[in-house]
């Protein structure tokens, strides 16, 4: 808008661009019309009044008030019943924005609890015993969740899909993810600590796991979700090797597999893949090219294992 000069009430020339989002050629100056003034950002969110964030990297314009923004908490909801998310049918942006106004549906475990606001919603405009009746079932349907799943639902800044199962993997039951959110304090110990050693996360989304379980309310909300689904952890079926039970770390380039690759190879054979090396890391997978690591497992006499003798592994 700036570089442009696009100011509201203008008229613009645009041209189809990709599959949605119009570009803006130009504005289309008329002498006779008045301008409006030119687009400040506020300063303050006009939801919730909290301060705004402008990360000079992002072109976003961000409220800082994260989780006590009505605004944002009912994007959370949105995206927790949403099709990558719980993908619950017939609870969508227009569902939740009704009962959240209605105060039905104030936080994640609200909507399993849905049953019991059954008088107020089969009397409201466009609902009746049938549709309630469906929409009860589609959630109950919904209440198996796969705990990478509810990580990713439950919306914390950072933590995408990708991001969820790598953080998933740190807790070994879910016992130990409500023992997290119950605040204990050696089991966070544990689980930050896995994930600092963990390949393929990086400091902003640990930092934003951190931040959304420092906060009380969002522990309280996620125990109380928690009640009332069912948490799973698929277990991964593990292959007995020699390297069960190890941590082990890779460096250099590997010519047989990718990294991604070779790291859920090295799980499904037991092991734990790290990304810093240190004198509890077990072994040492070098490819080519290996540098300061490997260096530093000689000095420290961690095992060192060549591709050859991985690929062999691999092969079990
Ligand atoms: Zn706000």
């Amino acid at each position: 808008m700036k570089k442009k000069d696009i100011r509201e009430g203008d008229t613009v020339v645009i041209e189809r661009a990709g599959d949605v989002i119009p570009h803006i050629l130009n504005v289309v100056l008329d002498k006779n019309k008045k301008r409006s003034k030119l687009f400040k950002p506020p300063k303050k969110c006009p939801v919730c009044g909290s301060c705004i964030i402008i990360d000079p990297d992002e072109v976003v314009v961000r409220c800082s008030g994260t989780y006590i923004c009505e605004a944002q908490i009912v994007g959370r909801l949105k995206h927790f019943v949403s099709r990558s998310a719980l993908d619950i049918e017939g609870l969508g942006d227009k569902q939740i924005n009704l009962f959240y106004n209605k105060k039905i549906i104030k936080n994640y475990g609200d909507i399993f609890k849905l049953k019991k606001n059954r008088s107020q919603i089969v009397n409201m405009e466009g609902w009746g015993e049938l549709s309630f009746k469906n929409l009860v079932e589609a959630i109950n349907d919904k209440r198996k969740i796969e705990l990478s799943k509810f990580i990713y639902s439950i919306g914390i800044r950072f933590i995408g899909e990708k991001n969820a199962q790598i953080i998933a993997q740190a807790f070994k039951s879910t016992d130990i993810f409500t023992r997290f959110y119950n605040n204990d304090q050696d089991v966070k110990k544990d689980i930050f600590n896995i994930l600092e050693n963990t390949d393929g996360l990086g400091p902003k989304a640990i930092e934003s796991f951190k931040e959304y379980s420092d906060y009380k309310d969002n522990r309280n909300q996620i125990l109380s979700l928690i009640k009332e689904v069912n948490l799973v952890i698929s277990s991964l079926q593990i292959v007995k090797s020699p390297i069960t039970g190890k941590k082990i770390i890779f460096t250099g380039t590997l010519n047989s597999m990718s990294r991604a690759e070779a790291k859920s190879m090295a799980e499904k054979l037991g092991a734990r893949v790290v990304s810093s090396i240190n004198k509890s890391t077990d072994i040492l997978i070098a490819g080519e090219k290996s540098g300061s690591k490997l260096k530093k497992a000689n000095e420290l006499g961690i095992e060192i294992m060549n591709e050859e003798s991985w690929r062999k592994l691999s092969l079990l």
